[in-house]
């Protein structure tokens, strides 16, 4: 988080989509963003970071957390891009152990088979 809210916005930009389309694969087509918002929550000497929280609003968005976390998918439906972190755990957000549990749960996503 400290080094990502050192390097230009154009860099970052720029890693995200090469990340993005290299696990999408040449055939899917991403255009290029027309923006970009990210936060620097870690250098705010006030905050030191950030996690998420519900907001009142949550009873109008009761799936959001399990949207946040669906993986983009290639044209076959094989998982490409995963989305792991605290935001995506359905009942322990807000914590290390929410951000850990849906660590595992993307990694069981592509090795159902494997044994934790
Ligand atoms: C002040 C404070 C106190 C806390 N106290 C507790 C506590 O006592 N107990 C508890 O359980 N939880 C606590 N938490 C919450 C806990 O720290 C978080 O829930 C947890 O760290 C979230 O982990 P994460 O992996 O989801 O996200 P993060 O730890 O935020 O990891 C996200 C990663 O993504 C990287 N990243 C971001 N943008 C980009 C990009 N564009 N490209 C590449 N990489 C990027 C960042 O560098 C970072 O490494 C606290 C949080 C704060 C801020």
């Amino acid at each position: 988080m400290a080094y990502v809210e050192t390097l230009p916005e154009d860099v970052v930009k720029r890693k995200v989509m090469e990340l993005l389309r290299k696990f999408m694969g040449k055939n899917m087509t991403i255009p290029e963003p027309t923006g970009m918002i990210r936060s620097t929550w870690y250098s705010n000497p006030y905050t030191r970071g950030t996690y998420t929280f519900d907001n009142l609003l949550v009873h109008e968005y009761p799936n959001a957390r399990a949207i946040l976390g669906e993986p983009l998918v290639d044209e076959a439906g094989s998982p490409k891009v995963l989305f792991a972190g605290e935001a995506t755990d359905l009942t322990h957000f807000s914590t290390v152990h929410g951000a850990s549990d849906s660590g595992y749960r993307e990694a069981m996503r592509i090795l159902p088979s494997s044994k934790i």
